[in-house]
């Protein structure tokens, strides 16, 4: 079996600087050593680097589109892949990717590490390796995340920790597998449309209202102008807000009867919005908004932005946010 590598930035292989942690240990080597150890030097590992590597605080669409036309070009040369990556956005480009290679037809993998890979006591070994099993397993499908002792489905993980090697969870939906001795399982069964021949990400202006007690109108509308493409609002529980504030609903219907998107979220991690259930979501306009449902956050956020990217406005985005393209939803 042929497995790809992309080396994409991150912890895992950063070196200390008098600024602190940047890219910049030999990642390439690191990796034939990890196969090494791994019982893995038959198999054919390629490795490639996205230039520059950095910090994953710094990536966004740019860098996922990067990612696409990356494992694309190495498409017929590998049988699974495995993208090294920061932790700090991860949950983000995993989901993103997951749209945009819903039809891919090939596993991506990937993990990163809490410490780098150098490191006296690092996770970055047993996370590639593990990575790199999944891959060889033949069972991982669409796009999913190793580490710690999990492999989650992409778009459905968010990072929990900054320090735990188990950094990283899936609130609403089941791991894909559990490492051990043997590997343990789920079966796999989400709904998934595909989407052949996406269009590449773009920058998107996505606004996000993050909903927080006192919360003024004034300061609502500040976020809210200039008008962006789309809002994602991080609500209360089931999608509630704070309708006894004269004026809040104001700024909303005004997105509204201009045909910008409104994406309902909540700020509970475990969490399934029901609009409508509360009076308390009639914050938001009944045509204009929906709930994101058990979407994770990252994943409402990468699939604004890849939609966007797609040419959809209005009621058609809001009718994609409610599908799902790659087991997204549950
Ligand atoms: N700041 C780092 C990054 O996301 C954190 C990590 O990789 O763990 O690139």
């Amino acid at each position: 079996m042929r497995v790809h590598v992309t080396y994409a930035g991150g912890t895992i292989g950063m070196v200390e600087s008098v600024r602190g942690l940047v890219p910049g240990a030999d990642v390439r080597t690191w990796l034939s050593e990890v196969a090494a150890l791994a019982g893995l030097e038959n198999s054919s590992i390629g490795f490639s680097q996205i230039e520059p590597p950095i910090d994953s605080s710094s990536a966004g669409p740019d860098q996922w589109r990067s990612l696409v036309e990356n494992l694309t070009a190495h498409r017929d040369r590998a049988d699974g892949f495995v993208v090294l990556h920061g932790t700090d956005t991860m949950a983000y480009a995993t989901s993103a990717l997951s749209f945009a290679l819903a039809s891919f037809g090939k596993p991506v993998v990937f993990t990163g590490s809490q410490l780098p890979a150098r490191s006296a006591g690092s996770d970055a070994f047993s996370n590639m390796a593990g990575a790199l099993s999944a891959v060889l397993s033949g069972r991982a499908e669409g796009v999913s995340l190793f580490f710690g002792r999990h492999l989650f489905r992409g778009n459905r993980v968010i990072k929990r920790s900054t320090w735990d090697f188990e950094g990283f969870e899936s609130p609403c939906a089941a791991p894909l597998a559990c490492a051990g001795a043997p590997w343990e399982w789920a079966g796999v069964d989400a709904v998934c449309s595909g989407w052949p021949d996406p269009l590449p990400f773009r920058r998107c202006d996505i606004a996000v209202v993050d909903i927080v007690p006192g919360i003024s109108v004034a300061r609502l509308e500040t976020v809210l102008d200039p008008l962006p493409e789309a809002v994602l609002v991080r609500a209360y529980g089931v999608g509630n807000a704070p309708v006894g504030e004269p004026g809040f609903s104001e700024p909303f219907e005004r997105l509204f009867a201009s045909g910008v998107p409104i994406v309902i979220c909540s700020q509970c991690a475990q969490a399934s919005v029901a609009l409508g259930r509360y009076e308390a979501s009639t914050a938001f306009p009944r045509e204009g908004a929906v709930g994101a449902r058990d979407m994770t956050f990252e994943a409402a956020y990468a699939k604004a932005a890849f939609l966007l990217s797609q040419g959809f406005r209005g009621r058609e985005f809001l009718r994609w946010m409610e599908r799902s393209i790659a087991g997204e939803l549950g």
